[in-house]
């Protein structure tokens, strides 16, 4: 909880983080909160009651970035490193994936699908036991994972336009068009689904945002020879600093030539979100959602919570940038 008093520090934190993180904090926060409307009765109930803290925890996931080496990875898969044709080569089970590559070349490339599988049945597992705290977690967490798998640019080596001369198209797509064009966006997505194959739906999501990849590139490259270069940056004054940012007029023009692509990609984020949980919910025997047994966190858990909350608050992030 933000403390009154804090509130110019921590907004210039999450300026400065905002511009690291996946899909934006915004973005995220958005997707976690609406996959609770499209979620069944029973489910519904208990989720919706906990809407603050799934918002909140959206971007958990992000904030251990900065205290824990094994997390970036878990957000990303550069599907292009393993050749032209990667869903031929990669074997989509885990196994099967280390046994051809080995697991450190795997966690190089990244791994967000299996970490998508892994944080699936974690979270069925919380449901069997009825730890609510750890339902919650898992779910913001899931959320997370999965709305992320949904960027173009989280499935490429390219992941910030640095090998084509496009730096910093990572955080325009996924932080800066949705902050300044959701409110228009359609979120109508249908009723969550049970997916029977949670690890063959995340590959399934990785592969089509792989197939977006070079539309998000070479609409920007395109765009960026049609318009002049000194209408793509605004710039604007903030406690003696200089603010650089792509321009309004710049960011409406790639935003309408993507022709939807952010706002399906931010859809269909929501609807997997919602499909994820509600199939957790399912593969656990649909247990009764209320009266939970009293959860108290224990002191290492809250130990290392407050650990990540000081690292992510010094701002120096373990494993890639995105700026
Ligand atoms: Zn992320």
């Amino acid at each position: 909880m933000l403390v009154v008093s804090k509130i110019g520090v921590t907004t210039m934190v999450l300026i400065i983080w905002m511009s690291f993180s996946s899909w934006g904090f915004f973005a995220h926060q958005q997707i976690n909160r609406m996959a609770v409307f499209i979620l069944p009765g029973e489910l519904i109930r208990f989720y919706k009651s906990n809407i603050q803290f799934l918002t909140e925890h959206a971007v958990d996931a992000d904030k251990r970035r900065y205290s824990d080496t094994a997390e970036a990875p878990k957000h990303f898969i550069d599907a292009d490193r393993y050749g032209i044709n990667p869903f031929d080569s990669i074997p989509q089970k885990w196994a099967d994936a280390e046994m051809k590559f080995s697991a450190d070349l795997l966690k190089e490339n990244g791994i967000v699908p299996w970490q998508i599988e892994r944080t699936y049945y974690s979270l069925v597992k919380a449901f069997k036991e009825r730890d609510s705290l750890r339902i919650l977690r898992l779910s913001a967490d899931l959320g997370h994972y999965v709305s992320d798998a949904h960027v173009p640019l989280h499935t490429t080596e390219n992941y910030n336009g640095q090998l084509s001369g496009q730096t910093g198209i990572h955080g325009f797509w996924e932080s800066r068009l949705p902050e300044l064009f959701s409110e228009e966006y359609d979120f109508i997505t249908g009723p969550a689904r049970y997916l029977s194959d949670p690890l063959k739906e995340a590959w399934k999501i990785v592969k089509s945002s792989h197939s977006l990849v070079d539309s998000t590139l070479m609409i920007q490259a395109s765009l960026n020879k049609s318009m002049a270069s000194d209408l793509k940056f605004s710039f604007s004054e903030r406690d003696n600093q200089v603010d650089r940012n792509y321009s309004h007029e710049y960011a409406s023009a790639y935003h309408t030539r993507l022709n939807g692509m952010v706002e399906n990609q931010m859809r269909a984020s929501i609807l997997m979100t919602g499909s994820y949980w509600y199939s957790a919910w399912v593969d656990a025997g649909q247990p009764k959602l209320r009266n939970f047994p009293e959860k108290k966190i224990t002191e290492e858990e809250k130990l290392l919570t407050e650990r990540a909350e000081k690292l992510f608050n010094l701002g120096r992030i373990i494993g890639r940038k995105e700026k």
